[in-house]
């Protein structure tokens, strides 16, 4: 640390992304919840050699196109919709812009929330999920913070029905509720069919996961035309072009390419169900997924975090996060069914080893 640092600063602890090593070839990667398979080919053909001698020219600030695409796929209307780069930014400008009385959020959700209302000095309520591990609703009637709710969830993989989600909304029309529905592309209920009757309701999106584009920072925010424009007042405020060209041109292509993303769901999670079966039947506790990722309980042979460095040495990455009430568990991408097949044949020669040792 610098002497320069601002003492508000000093004891800020950073989010901490998964691993990303540059040896791709030599792992298999299932930590960040990325899309095991390509960008749509549509985006290839957008990228093209003439978009790169156009790069000497900044980026279009208002979004357009991506934007005019974007609202037509939602159904909604234009000045309804807000991009970001990625949606970490759309969330940093969420609790920027709207947590004048604080913020509220589960106990167990997406790390990035307690960061940012770290580094922006606002005040926290954290809401613990049922021992279960789902959101309870009516725990959420008490605060008159700002709500951030992660549906599906994160890391626990599960949804919360639309109908739950508003009954968080009706609780309090002067509280807004900001919905981040990252993985609601792998079978939970978007609520972005209730903007025009909530007007206390945002729902924030990204094409990390479900659009296979994560490196492009692509995200974006849907709400009534107040919101957005309020959202825009910030990004204004701080950075105009937050989408470069070649991400704008990457991502109104996969938008309207909503064939290929239905396709990449759809195999995403058939292997999903089956990984899950075959981890369950290998003795895992495996929660209910509608994400792109799988949050598996410890084998009774085998502590949840010694499974994440067994198979680290093995060359497989998933996650497992040093927080006491997910201790026994890990979190485990998605990917092909050649990536999982390794992921069990290995988990099987681990389990093999442990049997041994005890015998
Ligand atoms: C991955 C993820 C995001 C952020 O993704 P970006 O890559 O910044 O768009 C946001 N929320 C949750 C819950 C996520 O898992």
């Amino acid at each position: 640390m610098s002497v320069f640092l601002t003492d508000e600063l000093a004891s800020l602890t950073p989010y901490t992304p998964g691993e990303q090593p540059q040896d791709m070839e030599n792992w298999i990667k299932l930590n960040t919840n990325e899309n095991p398979y390509p960008p749509s080919a549509a985006v290839k053909k957008a990228i093209s050699g003439k978009e790169i001698d156009e790069l000497r020219l900044y980026s279009d600030p208002r979004c357009d196109d991506f934007l005019s695409a974007l609202a037509a796929a939602c159904s909604v209307k234009r000045p309804q919709v807000f991009a970001s780069n990625g949606s970490d930014e759309a969330l940093a400008f969420c609790f920027r812009a709207f947590c004048e009385k604080g913020a509220a959020f589960a106990d167990i959700t997406y790390g990035f929330y307690p960061v940012f209302a770290s580094l922006f000095g606002i005040k926290t309520e954290l809401i613990p999920l049922r021992e279960d591990f789902t959101i309870a609703p009516e725990d959420y009637s008490r605060t008159d913070k700002t709500v951030f709710i992660a549906n599906p969830n994160a890391p626990t993989s599960l949804a919360l029905p639309r109908k739950e989600i508003e009954r968080i909304l009706a609780q309090n029309p002067n509280r807004l509720v900001v919905v981040d529905e990252a993985y609601v592309d792998f079978g939970a209920e978007s609520c972005v069919t209730l903007i025009e009757q909530y007007d206390n309701l945002l729902v924030v999106g990204t094409f990390s996961k479900s659009r296979n584009l994560a490196g492009a920072r692509i995200g974006f925010a849907i709400g009534n035309e107040q919101l957005i424009q309020d959202l825009n007042t910030v990004k204004f405020s701080f950075n105009p072009y937050n989408l470069n060209r070649l991400s704008l041109l990457a991502g109104t292509a996969a938008v309207k390419d909503k064939a290929y993303t239905k396709e990449c769901c759809e195999r995403i999670i058939a292997t999903r169900q089956r990984s899950a079966a075959a981890l369950r039947a290998r003795g895992f506790r495996v929660l209910e997924s509608s994400t792109n990722f799988l949050f598996a309980g410890q084998n009774e042979l085998l502590a949840a975090k010694e499974y994440y460095e067994l198979l680290k040495e093995c060359k497989i990455l998933i996650r497992y996060f040093d927080n006491e009430r997910i201790k026994d568990f890990v979190r485990i991408t998605v990917g092909t069914d050649e990536q999982m097949t390794l992921l069990l044949a290995a988990t099987d020669e681990i389990l093999r080893e442990k049997r041994d040792e005890r015998s």
